[in-house]
């Protein structure tokens, strides 16, 4: 049993695994940059060791301070949270060298899953459903020709190394593929360091349907039914619900099984997400992210489950504390993603909190690492907070975020809570009609510069 964990992470998702520690008598270390040195992470934990200049890359990037922090303070374990070092293969490596344990999936999982051809590849032999497209990479520009052909327009270029939007490109036509294969290729070469590209089927106007699984490492594993985020500006989801309002309990138990069943063949353990594009009744697989998401609470909230405790039991050797029959959804969850920004142009917006309050009351979880006086720091992303809302039915989930909205205050920074008051009074928002398009057009329309 561990009894004390380093977290190698900020914000919000440090406190939540603090919270978790503390829950499960584990004490915590937090590690942070100059810049973070008055963060509500440091505050909160039971220790904190300073790793480095405000840099990401000099601080929570760097493997070697994390490392000495870990030496120092005598942690067993590390919980790495979202972004930063979570999906770096390399580091898992090197803390399991180091005789301590990664709280994840392997390393030779999160390599198979980093790259998407391997990880498209690895899941079509699993029996999970892809989008039509090449088998592996695709090297010449003949070949992308005649694969356009047999699969039909558009169709979509995407570098094998590509994350977060970048590397992938539409094209509408045959006329259209020379420049797509070029630009998608140019891209990965100089943002990813690799030029592979593969081709898919261009999806028009799909849902992004999510989802959770959780493996023991011994060959059980469960799925935690799905989360629609197809609400998304330039790929970042800023909008998130559970259960989907397009998914029927049918759909759900099949795809559900489908990833469970894949995840346990391979011995995956700790948490997961199967991404999919849902289209006309069917999946198709994306990519799948071999750790937390940072919309996990909607899937907590609903299964009444703990993801953080879990992964922690798992990377303790323990088995899993529910089955699948354990598992039944109960309710509604909506999470929206508030951050300091500056409407219209959502540009990042940091500065001093001159007052923070978060809303309360029944079915309502704020996670943030906000409070008065706090001066969010230029040189992380802008995730401020997390507003989770959890109701007996969609209807009253909506409802109780629109009332969490008007409680929640934030003073001294520009943030994106009103576009959520915005989207609120749409129709279609309403009645969870909607699909990776929409937030974009909506944006167009409403909320176009000048
Ligand atoms: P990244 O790793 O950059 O997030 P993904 O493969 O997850 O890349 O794709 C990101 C987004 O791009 C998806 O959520 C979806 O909006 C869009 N997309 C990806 N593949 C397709 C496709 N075949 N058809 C239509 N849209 C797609």
């Amino acid at each position: 049993m561990f009894d004390k964990i380093l977290i190698a992470n900020r914000g919000e998702i440090a406190l939540r695994v603090i919270r978790a520690c503390r829950e499960m008598g584990i004490a915590s270390v937090a590690v942070h940059s100059t810049a973070d040195s008055d963060a509500m992470h440091v505050r909160m934990a039971d220790e904190s060791i300073c790793i480095g200049p405000p840099a990401a890359s000099a601080s929570y990037l760097s493997i070697p301070g994390i490392m000495a922090a870990c030496e120092i303070s005598g942690a067993q374990a590390i919980h790495p949270g979202y972004g930063f070092l979570s999906e770096n293969a390399n580091f898992v490596q090197i803390v399991e060298d180091h005789g301590l344990t990664f709280i994840g999936p392997t390393a030779e999982h999160i390599r198979i899953m980093g790259d998407k051809i391997t990880a498209k590849d690895t899941m079509r032999k699993l029996g999970v459903p892809c989008v039509p497209g090449s088998e592996g990479g695709v090297a010449t520009l003949d070949e992308a020709q005649r694969i356009g052909d047999e699969i039909g327009y558009p169709v979509i270029i995407k570098a094998t190394a590509g994350g977060g939007g970048k590397g992938m490109k539409v094209a509408q036509s045959a006329a259209d593929l020379e420049r797509a294969f070029q630009t998608a290729r140019a891209e990965g070469k100089s943002n990813f360091g690799n030029d592979e590209v593969y081709i898919e089927k261009y999806l028009a106007t799909p849902r992004h349907i999510e989802i959770q699984v959780f493996g023991d490492g011994r060959g059980g594993a469960v799925h935690l039914g799905e989360r629609d985020c197809s609400l998304q500006r330039r790929h970042q989801k800023v909008f998130e619900e559970a259960p989907g309002p397009s998914i029927s309990a049918e759909e759900r138990a099949r795809i559900g099984k489908v990833c469970a069943d894949a995840i346990a063949k391979i011995n995956y353990i700790g948490a997961g997400t199967i991404e999919f594009l849902y289209e006309h009744g069917e999946f198709y697989f994306i990519e799948m992210n071999t750790r937390l998401q940072v919309e996990h609470p909607v899937t907590e909230a609903i299964f009444g489950v703990d993801l953080v405790r879990e992964q922690i039991r798992v990377a303790e050797g323990l088995p899993m504390s529910f089955g699948q029959d354990d598992l039944t959804i109960n309710g509604h969850a909506i999470e929206v993603r508030i951050n300091a920004e500056r409407l219209p142009n959502f540009s990042p917006c940091p500065g001093r909190i001159t007052q923070y309050h978060a809303p309360g009351g029944l079915g309502v979880r704020m996670d943030s690492a906000l409070y008065d006086g706090y001066s969010i720091p230029p040189y992380y992303d802008s995730l401020i907070g997390k507003l989770i809302v959890h109701g007996r039915d969609r209807p009253e989930a909506l409802a109780r975020l629109h009332r969490a909205l008007g409680e929640l205050i934030v003073d001294g920074v520009d943030t994106t809570v009103p576009l959520f008051h915005a989207l609120l009074q749409e129709p279609d928002i309403q009645s969870g009609n909607y699909n990776i398009h929409w937030l974009e057009h909506w944006l167009e329309t409403n909320l176009a510069d000048g």
